[in-house]
């Protein structure tokens, strides 16, 4: 599928690449994106997911393709 990227190594989905960022399951998450943002730690790329960790809940996450950095927005 072409939604999913490597991170880290890994092959993930949009889904799974927002449990990364969130640390456990989430509900639904959106297609992957691009951002214009460097890894503060590694400087390399940054990609985006929004998703729903709750049903109440829509979160902006980030994650660096190649090291443990990631970060969300509420
Ligand atoms: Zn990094």
């Amino acid at each position: 599928m072409a939604d999913n990227r490597v991170v880290q190594g890994r092959m993930v989905t949009p889904k799974k690449l927002a449990e990364l960022v969130e640390g456990e399951s989430v509900m639904d998450a959106e297609p992957i994106e691009d951002t214009d943002r460097d890894c503060p730690d590694c400087g390399s790329d940054v990609i985006s997911v929004g998703y729903m960790p709750s049903v109440t809940e829509f979160v902006t996450g980030y994650k660096c393709q190649d090291c443990d950095w990631s970060e969300r927005d509420a």
